[in-house]
């Protein structure tokens, strides 16, 4: 510690990286931060993980961040200023809009930055763009979430609250979720319900880390959460205990739901899933008879080509059983980056406008036209799963990345680098100069979350305060402002005094964010969504007396095998994840020489009669293959997976797994199947 208490002020704000909405003070001194303390959030209560404790701000000061606006020129990337790079960026997009229609170009925000950000980048593409080609990487993780329980339920967000789900709650259903990894803070919080008699249900492919306070793990096969559920579903019908009044008076579409199950017996179902049926039988019981069970999952259930499918039967399995509007139940996904939530919440969507107010329906258009003086796209717009491919056949010519990194980030990565090198024109807005930034013909630099206002939205729908803690890197303009003077220049004139005038306008126009100002957020510990007046505190559970769309809808969802099964050419099944220490790219974790040494390489998990009989040792090198790709990483051998399973994080650039998935889509969300692939392992002899 490199400072006294007396010489340093404290400044309170939300954690840059998880979804779960950290409250951290951020100790500065001479405006540089030079510490990161736990502030007591409702959501943390003051915990805090690895990352927002020790990884939260040495990437604010590193020297690899982007300080100028850079233009490509002859191959070399020069520095230029920004009115130059935003004339040229006019000029550039303005060009393809001209002769190829509005309709070729695309934008994709980012999940990391604010609320504020989110909304004027998705206003850019709007109004100076001309379409609704806007999205975020909730296209990459959480995107089911959104369709599926907007379809069953009304609201595809969280129904409960973090306290409410861990805090005297009788059992935990916890599907597709490496919680201590992936979320600490709930992951803590859900162990210490567990001291407290909470019983833990876990149905994971993966003898994750709770697996040690659980009371039941059914090891699943990957891909066969729908089989796994319909069949508890099939036990808890049989043996009468769903809920007649709930699904009589609260729900439509049951019948259809329950004939399909009938066919969906433990003994049928457990070869599939490759789980005991006794297990499928305890298991559906447990969470029946538990008066307060909440279920949690996470991208375990929504990263499949049949993704949302997944997250309906979510919604089914709660509303069978009656465990939907009431507390200490609730389906409840985990939603991935701190503000992945916001990003959706705000229209960074190509379905919705903000406030999921739908694109294409005429009542919705007319009151965007009327809010934003202008004519609007009516076409439902491109998501960054069909955006980036469609440069190769030149339907997408122009392209603005603020905030992501697909080359790591999506899937078959050699395909993407394809699609980027065929984009007419390419600008990437971020920190540092990411794999995806060498590709651009324009890199701008990107403000972090330390350094300015705002908020972010975190799982549990809460709007929180980001506060700016330290001065902003010279030369680096505010991010909604570098939006807002490209549109003006693109002929839409669009320009805001404050983060908080951007929430006040939100507010104008998304009835769920109604009643929430910068006022009110001092004033509260942040306020959840929906909150539509000034005089609304907020609503913790969503559905209480009625579901958003009315009645919820169950919907009968046959199992399909996954797209791409292991066969004698590529043997094993893969699938992707997170790891504690890191953070997706980790463009901002590996700036934190600590972190990096704890888990600085890339690895493939293996059971170890799998490694034996390939005479594979932990720690071997060994190269992995399916049919897109080949990279080189380390075994790390042990019986986390099951024979013929194996599993790789997705944060390295060396030993990318993203090289290696398949970017086959599901229908509904068109989210890539990152948990089943198929590859083949072969050891590398030492040189
Ligand atoms: Fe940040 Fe998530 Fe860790 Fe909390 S749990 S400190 S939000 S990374």
């Amino acid at each position: 510690q490199d400072y006294r208490k007396w010489e340093t002020t404290q400044v309170k704000t939300t954690c840059p990286y998880c979804g779960t909405g950290c409250q951290i003070n951020l100790v500065v001194k001479n405006r540089k931060i030079v510490d990161a303390e736990p502030a007591n959030g409702v959501a943390n209560k003051n915990l805090l993980c690895v990352k927002g404790k020790f990884a939260s701000y040495k990437f604010v000061t590193s020297g690899e961040r982007l300080k100028k606006p850079l233009i490509k020129r002859d191959g070399e990337f020069v520095p230029v200023s920004w009115s130059e790079a935003i004339n040229y960026m006019a000029e550039r997009f303005g060009t393809l809009k001209s002769q190829y229609g509005p309709d070729s170009l695309a934008g994709f925000a980012c999940s990391r930055s604010t609320n504020e950000d989110n909304y004027v980048f998705q206003k850019m593409v709007r109004t100076a763009f001309g379409n609704n080609n806007v999205d975020n990487c909730a296209r990459v993780c959480h995107a089911p979430s959104v369709h599926g329980l907007g379809i069953t339920l009304g609201s595809g967000a969280m129904t409960n609250t973090i306290a409410d789900i861990t805090t005297d709650v009788d059992v935990i259903l916890l599907i597709g979720s490496n919680t201590t990894e992936a979320h600490p803070v709930i992951g803590a919080q859900i162990r210490q319900a567990v001291q407290h008699g909470t019983k833990l249900i876990i149905i994971d492919p993966r003898n994750i880390d709770l697996v040690k306070n659980s009371t039941l793990h059914l090891q699943l096969k990957g891909g066969t959460n729908i089989a796994l559920i319909n069949a508890m579903m099939h036990v808890i019908i049989k043996e009468g205990l769903a809920d007649e009044k709930f699904i009589a008076e609260r729900t439509e579409g049951y019948e259809a739901m329950r004939d399909l199950v009938a066919d969906y017996t433990p003994e049928k179902v457990a070869p599939i899933c490759e789980v005991a049926p006794e297990d499928i039988v305890k298991a559906a019981r447990m969470y029946a008879l538990a008066d307060k069970a909440p279920l949690i999952y996470c991208l375990g259930v929504t990263e499949h080509s049949f993704g949302t499918e997944g997250v309906m039967s979510m919604s089914n399995l709660a509303m069978l059983v009656g465990k939907v509007g009431r507390p200490g139940c609730g389906v409840n996904p985990l939603r991935g980056q701190n503000n992945v939530q916001g990003a959706c919440d705000l229209g960074a969507s190509p379905f919705d406008f903000p406030g999921y107010q739908k694109v294409g329906d005429p009542a919705v258009q007319a009151k965007f036209e009327a809010a934003w003086h202008t004519k609007l796209n009516d076409k439902i717009g491109l998501t960054e799963t069909q955006a980036l491919p469609a440069a190769q056949t030149g339907r997408i010519r122009g392209l603005y990345i603020f905030g992501e990194d697909p080359m790591a980030t999506d899937p078959d990565t050699n395909d993407v680098r394809r699609d980027l090198e065929n984009m007419d024109f390419l600008v990437v807005h971020d920190l540092f100069m990411t794999e995806t930034a060498k590709y651009a013909d324009v890199v701008l630099p990107g403000l972090s979350y330390a350094e300015k206002d705002g908020t972010f939205t975190n799982t549990e729908r809460r709007v929180q305060r980001v506060r700016q803690a330290a001065k902003a890197l010279g030369g680096v303009k505010v991010d909604y402002q570098v939006f807002s003077e490209l549109a003006t220049k693109m002929g839409y004139e669009m320009a805001y005094d404050s983060p908080s005038a951007i929430m006040d306008e939100i507010a104008q126009v998304v009835p769920s964010y109604g009643g929430i100002n910068y006022e009110r957020l001092e004033q509260n510990s942040g306020l959840q969504w929906p909150c539509r007046t000034l005089d609304d505190p907020g609503t913790p559970i969503l559905h209480v007396d009625k579901f958003t769309r009315g009645k919820g809808l169950f919907k009968a969802l046959p199992y399909q095998p996954p797209d791409e099964l292991p066969d004698d050419q590529y043997p094993f099944l893969m699938a992707t994840g997170r790891q504690l220490y890191q953070y997706n790219t980790r463009v901002m974790t590996d700036k934190t020489p600590g972190i990096d040494q704890l888990a600085g390489r890339s690895y493939i998990e293996m059971n170890t009669v799998d490694a034996q009989k390939m005479g594979i040792k932990d720690g071997d090198k060994v190269q992995v293959s399916s049919r897109r790709g080949t990279i080189q990483t380390y075994a790390a051998v042990a019986d986390v997976v099951s024979v013929g399973s194996v599993f790789m994080t997705l944060h390295y650039h060396d030993g990318n797994a993203n090289v290696l998935t398949n970017p086959h889509c599901d229908d509904i969300a068109i989210i890539p199947d990152y948990k089943v692939c198929a590859v083949k392992i072969e050891p590398v002899a030492a040189p």
